[in-house]
């Protein structure tokens, strides 16, 4: 099966240029002016962006929290990820505690196999430490997963901070990368614990019982432990300027630090948990929680200079009927926002558009550093010969507008609704097929991608 692009923008990292992409198979089989078509089904793409692929390197498919499931599992958040032009998503596979890494991956690939529609890869979460943990890091890697998570909060999940740094140790020999959560969950249970002693259950709460500084310190916190072990790490869903500073402060000290935000940071702020409709505040409640405009803009001046690597979504979904188990006690609230469907139009619409970014920005942190970072660079996030025929075809001027009515992702609310974009996804290939067209998700199957060190 052939068929060329024909005439459209290839944006990459570096910039834009006019070219035709012939897909071949699964691949790319050529980039260039004037390409022949030959037996090729030929699409005209003049006035439209080609970007490679988005990936998402932070999303929560059938993921049990709080005592419910996400709304999502891996068929309908891989559909609503293709729907929104990425074609990978990296998830988090975690074992239950005391049980082998293995058992947990085992059980996080039966949860996908089959189902998911996008390519699609794993990191583990490592929340215990002892030899066989050490031992089971280096199968993992031999197995094509590269990168890890680390939790400082959530007692279920977090890791004694000893145990992180052996981790840590252990992932540099081994040239694996970590992602840690990095909130200060001692703070943050006292802080819970006065609020509820006062009677304060809104979710109004949620975000004073979680405030920047905490988030800060512990990215100050976890960044010593880096530059102590000598080994780079990843801060997932950076939220504040405080935490954006430690990490300034950081590579002024020759550390390499990767820093991971998302698409609510960006575009959503804390006065929305004020309102008190409980569903129209619980909506809007994840960890680290929204914060404040003037950490918005400092994520965006941050995402212009290059300081930020990847915008990845945290998609983590919940109905209405599920948040509604925290209607009484906020520290009930399932945590998490949906995502998956919107982070390119979001980020092309407030971001390129608004002068903001450009589209190789936009690029780089979707497509490129994410492919990079997690290892399956050059085979995604580049138009090339040779690469996975991932691409997708914006169009800018089919301006649009998203709503909970016409989304794939299986939430009865978007955090976006009636949000206009500029333009919109025409068209998605995933590894040299059709995958969606203009909106209707076609009848393809994603696949695992195991994964290789860091290369970012
Ligand atoms: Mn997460």
């Amino acid at each position: 099966m052939k068929t060329l692009l024909r005439n459209g923008t290839v944006v990459s990292a570096k910039g834009e240029r006019r070219a035709d992409v012939l897909l071949e198979g699964e691949q790319i089989a050529a980039v260039g002016e004037s390409l022949s078509a030959g037996d090729a089904q030929v699409v005209d793409c003049a006035g439209k962006l080609l970007f490679p692929g988005f990936i998402d390197g932070h999303t929560h498919f059938d993921l049990e929290v709080c005592g419910t499931i996400t709304a999502d599992d891996f068929a309908s958040g891989s559909r609503a990820a293709l729907r929104g032009g990425t074609t990978m998503v990296v998830d988090f596979a975690a074992p239950d505690k005391g049980q082998s890494l293995a058992a947990g991956l085992r059980r996080w690939r039966e949860k996908a196999e089959g189902k998911t529609a996008c390519d699609y890869g794993f990191h583990m979460t490592i929340d215990d430490w002892n030899e066989d943990i050490s031992k089971e890091l280096a199968e993992m890697m031999e197995q094509g997963i590269s990168s890890f998570k680390m939790y400082m909060t959530y007692p279920a999940m977090m890791i004694p901070e000893g145990d992180l740094y052996r981790a840590l140790l252990r992932l540099k020999a081994l040239n694996g990368v970590a992602g840690v959560h990095c909130e200060n969950d001692g703070v943050i249970r006292v802080l819970t614990a006065e609020a509820k002693a006062a009677g304060r259950l809104a979710p109004w709460s949620h975000p004073r019982t979680r405030p920047a500084p905490l988030e800060a310190e512990a990215v100050g916190h976890l960044l010593r432990l880096a530059q102590l072990a000598d080994v780079p790490v990843i801060i997932v869903h950076l939220s504040s300027r405080e935490s954006l500073e430690e990490v300034r402060a950081a590579r002024r000290r020759g550390q390499t630090v990767y820093v991971e935000t998302c698409p609510h940071y960006l575009l959503l702020e804390d006065g929305v948990y004020d309102n008190p409709d409980f569903m129209e505040a619980a909506k809007f409640v994840c960890a680290p929680p929204l914060r404040k405009r003037e950490d918005r803009e400092a994520l965006w001046e941050a995402l212009r200079g290059g300081e930020i690597d990847t915008v990845a979504t945290d998609h983590c979904s919940f109905t209405a009927a599920q948040k509604r188990a925290g209607r009484y006690d906020f520290t009930r609230i399932p945590g998490g926002l949906p995502g998956v469907e919107h982070r390119g139009v979001l980020l092309y619409t407030y971001g390129v558009a608004a002068g903001r970014i450009t589209a190789a920005d936009m690029c780089r942190v979707l497509s490129e550093n994410p492919a990079k970072l997690y290892g399956c660079w050059p085979r995604k996030g580049v138009i090339a010969p040779g690469s996975d025929g991932d691409i997708v075809v914006y169009d800018p001027a089919a301006n649009s507008v998203i709503s909970a009515a016409d989304q794939a992702q299986h939430t009865d609310y978007t955090p976006y609704e009636s949000w206009e974009t500029a333009g919109s996804i025409a068209q998605v290939y995933l590894r040299g097929r059709l995958a969606v067209n203009r909106g209707e998700v076609q009848d393809v199957q994603g696949q695992f991608i195991p994964r290789e060190k860091n290369q970012l």
